[in-house]
């Protein structure tokens, strides 16, 4: 160990100054050594005794992921089905011309926001999800399409438009709560669902991906998280309020690729629609 061999006042700089980036060569060598530990990361810090596990238990969270009347659900075996019309539980401007014009349809202008020509309409979604989420070996990427489900039955879909492309030009017809239907009347978000984090703040829980790992807000423990602060997949390992013991979770960011990134943290299951 070359620690040993250093002196007790380098060893006390250490102690004092061990995440500053130092210049001298002595320095450089101790922070190579032992900087293992960012203190600087508060949920390092909430996380002590709290293990990440390979396999966890999402059943206590089942009511909150259908709590919408427009969503309903199905324990079976080790899935849980969960169905959802699609309809979002707030008002948009892709409700004109529909029939839910009356109650639903509210007029949006900014001076980048262009109306697509799609308009909302009913689906027949089933999310497949384990009920208990594994964290795959092999992580595979997320689908076109919906990837997981908001805690309002509208589906999340990646970071990409239609033929892969970033959202750059699609971006431009999201509604004010950050929405837009396909071709087929799919509504869903792709970035942070406004009228959720508004509903229930930035620190809650928003939804669900395939693979059974809950989508928090962009807030926690009081700070406002970035892509920069999660993994590949866009997520980490931390106590939840839902989950004291710890959970792996997805956070939206508001820079891309805000809901997910490289694919699924864990074994994926299916929506049909
Ligand atoms: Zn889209
Ligand atoms: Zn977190």
């Amino acid at each position: 160990m070359r620690v040993i061999t250093l002196s007790k006042l380098t060893l006390l700089l250490l102690l004092i100054f061990s995440i500053v980036a130092c210049t001298t060569e002595a320095a450089n060598t101790i922070n190579d050594t032992v900087a293992v530990e960012d203190p600087t990361d508060e949920t390092e810090d909430d996380n002590e005794g709290l293990t990440p596990k390979t396999t966890y238990d999402i059943t206590s969270i089942i009511g909150k992921l259908t709590a919408e009347e427009n969503v309903s659900y199905e324990i079976d075996g080790e899935y849980v089905r969960i169905f959802s019309t699609g309809i979002p539980n707030h008002k948009s401007p892709y409700f004109i011309d529909t029939d839910w014009e009356n109650e639903k349809y509210e007029a949006y202008s900014s001076s980048t926001f262009r109306l697509n020509p799609n308009r909302i309409d009913t689906q027949d979604y089933e999310f497949r999800i384990p009920l208990h989420p594994t964290v795959a070996s092999n992580k595979t990427t997320t689908p076109m399409g919906p990837m997981g489900v908001a805690i309002n039955g509208v589906p999340l879909f990646n970071q990409y438009a239609a033929g892969g492309v970033d959202l750059t030009n699609e971006i431009f017809s999201f509604d004010q709560y950050s929405g837009h239907p396909t071709l087929r009347g799919m509504y869903h978000y792709h970035i942070e669902p406004i009228y959720l984090t508004e509903q229930n703040g930035a620190d809650a829980l928003l939804g669900v991906l395939l693979d059974g790992f809950p989508v928090y807000g962009p807030l926690e423990n009081g700070e406002t998280l970035s892509s920069d602060d999660l993994d590949d997949y866009h997520g980490h390992f931390s106590a939840t309020k839902e989950f004291p013991e710890g959970i792996y979770h997805y956070h939206i960011s508001a820079d891309a690729p805000y809901i997910n990134g490289d694919g699924f943290y864990g074994v994926a299951g299916t929506v049909s629609n």
